[in-house]
């Protein structure tokens, strides 16, 4: 696996450059029961398409961003830090 990710500080860069966070999960809203607790801790869509990712760059200004990546071709569509991210499109929604 290799590919170029674009930092939003550094620019594009070997994705060996950073660190996967996993995808972008939503928070229980509220205090969650244990059961919702686990899940959130837990499970993970993992889904085989795009979805909203945290990634880290690790050898570079050490900043985590967001990426919006396809898991089947690792095509990135965009990278973004988190306060400048196109609002969600429903990808964790209801
Ligand atoms: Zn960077």
């Amino acid at each position: 696996m290799s590919f170029l990710l674009t930092c939003p500080n550094c620019g594009p860069r070997e994705v060996t450059d950073f660190a996967f966070g996993g995808e972008v999960t939503a928070r229980p809203a509220g205090r969650p029961d244990r059961r919702e607790l686990n899940a959130y801790v837990y499970f993970r869509d993992n889904v085989a398409g795009v979805q909203r990712e945290w990634w880290l760059h690790r050898s570079g200004c050490r900043q985590w961003f967001l990426a919006e990546r396809d898991t089947r071709t690792n095509a990135v569509a965009w990278t973004a830090r988190p306060e400048e991210a196109p609002a969600a499109g429903g990808d964790r929604a209801a």
